[in-house]
């Protein structure tokens, strides 16, 4: 069966709409994707008829909202394959999902001397908490070099393991890049010393299987608003015996069990790490971005976001002045370039004209860059709405852009 791109696209009223003159082609998906009419619909829905706080009210209202939010943790869970909807922990987004780790599982596990062991390839979400966490504790930071097409060297990461590594945190799928790491492999190789995994699933949750059982990876963190849910919201997955072992992150309402000025007793997970009200109507809504992407079926949205990416690469790869940056073998759809003798800002604001969106510079990854010896790249990310007509005006223009610079 062909993909259904022209149903698809009618369930994303954003993408109906002329910039500077032109249809919007959105090739920014690996920043935020666009939001399916049932996410948007959920939204309203929820404000008009259900708005209510949670798990404590005695009304109607209360006991169907709760009931909603607790529906969105079993999709997650499902969505992930974790072995309960308890490990399934709603956050900010990735960033906060990560310090979580950070604040709780490092202050209490990693102690001076002790390693954590990042790669090149790390979004600086994926970097800053574990300088922060170190600088405290005395701890030490290692870091996992990568070839030139953007792969990390595994025997160098194997050479860094050892009694002293704690954790391992490594994104899945790079968003400046699109590499997929061997996660599978890394986990295998880092339990082996007896150090705890976390995948940034930023990226890679949108476009690949997700089975954390299979996996075996300790935490994931992931953004709504990377699979089509809503900005501000995320998760943090965690197997139940080290989230058990760990302190909660804020103190507040709803992660305890019992406050007296003396002593205060804390909440089972996931709500000792869920402190205040919470995100209440996007989590409600998030709900529909992940019943999107079933009902699409992931296995159909990655053998199309496949078909963009080498699409893309065949007609831009022809292209005089054309070079792609991150030529791994495993990647998500991600294709970043520069064009010889541009700055990648003019060639955004170029294809901005065009009514083309990507995005341009370090993509937070600034150590990346360095290694890369660049200031920054053009990054055209697609998703499960973007077609083939779209790469095809993607290549015109870049073509048009290079030849500035490339006669
Ligand atoms: N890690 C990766 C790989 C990302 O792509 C992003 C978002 N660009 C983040 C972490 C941070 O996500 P958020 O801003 O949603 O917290």
């Amino acid at each position: 069966m062909s993909f259904p791109i022209e149903q698809i696209r009618q369930m994303f009223p954003v993408l109906h709409q002329e910039v500077h003159g032109k249809p919007l082609i959105y090739f920014d998906n690996a920043a935020t994707t666009q939001k399916p009419q049932s996410v948007i619909n959920s939204l309203e829905g929820y404000y008009l008829h259900d708005n209510a706080n949670i798990h404590r009210g005695a009304h109607a209202l209360a006991d169907r909202a709760t009931r909603y939010f607790e529906d969105t943790r079993e999709t997650v869970q499902k969505f992930l394959n974790a072995k309960e909807s308890a490990e399934i922990i709603f956050t900010k987004g990735t960033t906060e999902s990560i310090n979580l780790v950070a604040y709780t599982f490092g202050r209490k596990f990693i102690q001076t001397g002790d390693e954590i062991i990042i790669s090149t390839l790390e979004h600086h979400s994926n970097i800053v908490p574990w300088q922060m966490l170190c600088e405290e504790k005395g701890a030490i930071l290692k870091v996992i070099p990568i070839n030139d097409a953007g792969e990390i060297i595994y025997e160098e990461f194997e050479k860094l393991l050892s009694p002293k590594t704690k954790l391992v945190s490594v994104v899945h799928a790079s968003n400046a890049l699109g590499t997929i790491n061997p996660v599978k492999k890394i986990i295998y190789s880092a339990h082996a010393v007896g150090a705890k995994v976390l995948l940034d699933g930023a990226q890679s949750t949108s476009h690949l299987e997700i089975d954390v059982q299979d996996l075996d990876c300790d935490f994931m963190a992931l953004s709504a608003h990377k699979l089509y849910g809503p900005t501000g919201l995320g998760v943090l997955y965690g197997k139940r015996e080290v989230l058990e072992a760990m302190p909660p992150f804020q103190g507040g309402g709803e992660m305890i069990k019992e406050v007296t000025f003396e002593k205060t007793t804390y909440n089972e997970i996931p709500f000792k790490f869920e402190a205040g009200t919470p995100n209440i109507g996007d989590v409600i809504a998030f709900k529909y971005a992940i019943d999107f992407i079933n009902e699409t079926s992931k296995s159909a949205i990655k053998e199309h976001e496949e078909g963009l990416l080498s699409y893309a690469n065949e007609l831009l790869g022809s292209i005089k002045g054309f070079i792609p940056v991150g030529t791994a073998k495993e990647k998500v759809s991600v294709l970043s370039f520069n064009i010889n003798g541009m700055h990648p800002f003019d060639v955004g604001v170029m294809l901005d004209a065009k009514g083309i969106a990507v995005r341009t510079g370090h993509h937070c990854t600034q150590p990346l860059m360095k290694r890369l010896g660049l200031e920054g790249t053009v990054r055209a990310s697609f998703a499960v709405y973007n077609s083939k007509s779209e790469i095809e005006k993607l290549a015109e223009g870049v073509a048009q852009i290079a030849r500035i610079k490339n006669k």
